[in-house]
């Protein structure tokens, strides 16, 4: 006989199947960041997967956080090599960039980022194309936690928690020190709440995304 299914969710679980869960995916750009250690300390300690979008510049400088982010389950998307606006870039700047960090991940974690996030979210035709030559859809997010801007503990929790609702992708920074000291406190809460903090590749699975698409459409594209 099959043993009773358990009464609450198995923290432990592999597979979280955000279409039956409330999910949501914490996203850490332009890392990794000075307390990305704190962090990755701080998500272990609550089974709490994250979402790292890397500039290759830090990847090469911290790639023993890189290699822990792999180890401990995050994942991994590439957010350009030194963080220039893609769309005032060229073809070859933006494929030299992409290049770079993926090279760059490689070396230090083994895999390849299958997801780009270009710098400050910006995207257009071209963009679009290089992400196609690279096999990768575009992943932008569906609420901010505004960290870079309040510098404020208390804010980035009331914002985040603001955002953070069903199958939401969320953007933070690993190098936003009150971001990192909020988190126990943001976890705690999501976590309470029913939320399991999962990858943008759980929240993503049902979507179907081919390379060079972009997730969430920004209002007024069309795929
Ligand atoms: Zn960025």
């Amino acid at each position: 006989m099959a043993a009773p299914a358990p009464a609450v969710a198995d923290p432990k679980a592999k597979e979280v199947d955000c279409t039956r869960v409330k999910c949501v995916a914490l996203t850490f750009d332009d890392g990794p960041g000075k307390y990305a250690g704190k962090l990755l300390d701080i998500l272990k300690e609550h089974d709490a997967k994250a979402t790292f979008f890397l500039e290759g510049q830090y990847v090469k400088s911290r790639p023993a956080y890189v290699k822990r982010m792999v180890k401990e389950g995050h994942a991994i998307g590439n957010h350009s090599y030194a963080h220039p606006d893609f769309t005032k870039s060229t073809a070859a700047t933006i494929r030299s960039e992409i290049k770079k960090t993926n090279d760059a991940i490689k070396k230090a974690a083994g895999v390849e980022p299958k997801l780009l996030r270009p710098p400050y979210g910006m995207s257009d035709l071209q963009v679009q194309d290089v992400a196609v030559e690279f096999g990768m859809p575009i992943i932008l997010w569906t609420g901010g936690s505004r960290d870079w801007e309040s510098k404020n503990e208390e804010k980035i929790k009331k914002q985040t928690l603001s955002v953070a609702k069903g199958n939401s992708i969320v953007l933070m920074h690993d190098w936003v020190k009150q971001t990192v000291d909020a988190m126990p406190s943001i976890i705690k809460t999501l976590q309470r709440n029913g939320y399991h903090l999962v990858t943008v590749d759980d929240v993503i699975k049902h979507e179907e995304l081919k390379p060079g698409d972009v997730f969430p459409l920004p209002e007024g594209w069309e795929q």
